[in-house]
């Protein structure tokens, strides 16, 4: 099957104006890259994790992600916390190292959702803040984000966050903010 890949744009093409869906994973990663979009964009934050278990640490995280939102002036989107369907998909994949194969149909499941409330909103560009983080392959993710956009006939703003000090920022405003910062990356499998 033909893969559809979608246009890229650079940091700065948007405007002000301009809106960006952006998948938040967590507060602290968001923090930073919030700080670092909003200038050149109308930052709009999707939540959908239901990769993190078990639901008192989602909750956990999503409270930290209400402050982000409150301390940005960003909206944020809460979208459905389907834990039942996100283990459906990883099913078999549980034994898998991090960064395999359940990593990839995670990182897909939410970007996916982020594109669908792209298209219900008719907002043409998304992103996402996973590669802030030094645990995920920035390759893996944009080459993910690029497919998945370019599928609903979208833009996908590939970065890579943690670069100009993007990871160490977010431990900063996290302190300023007395944001949760977790202790592993969301599922129980990751956890153990
Ligand atoms: S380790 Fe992280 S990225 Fe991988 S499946 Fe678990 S929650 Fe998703």
């Amino acid at each position: 099957m033909e893969t559809l890949e979608a246009p890229e744009r650079s940091a700065v093409a948007g405007g002000p104006n301009e809106r960006l869906a952006l998948h938040v994973c967590c507060g602290p990663c968001a923090s930073a890259v919030i700080e670092r979009l909003c200038t050149d964009w109308d930052v709009k934050c999707v939540w959908h994790n239901p990769n993190i278990q078990p639901e008192r640490e989602h909750d956990l995280r999503l409270d930290s992600m209400r402050t982000v939102a409150e301390r940005t002036g960003t909206s944020l989107a809460v979208l459905e916390y389907d834990v039942t369907r996100w283990m459906e998909l990883r099913e078999g994949l549980m034994d898998q190292p991090e960064g395999g194969a359940r990593c990839l149909g995670c990182f897909r499941m939410r970007l996916e959702a982020t594109a669908r409330w792209a298209v219900s909103q008719e907002i043409g560009t998304i992103a996402t803040t996973l590669s802030i983080s030094p645990h995920k392959d920035v390759a893996i993710v944009n080459a993910m984000g690029r497919e998945v956009a370019g599928r609903h006939g979208l833009c996908f703003l590939a970065e890579d966050f943690k670069k100009r000090g993007g990871f160490q920022r977010s431990v900063e405003l996290s302190r300023e903010w007395g944001l949760y910062r977790q202790t592993y990356c969301g599922c129980l499998p990751g956890m153990r």
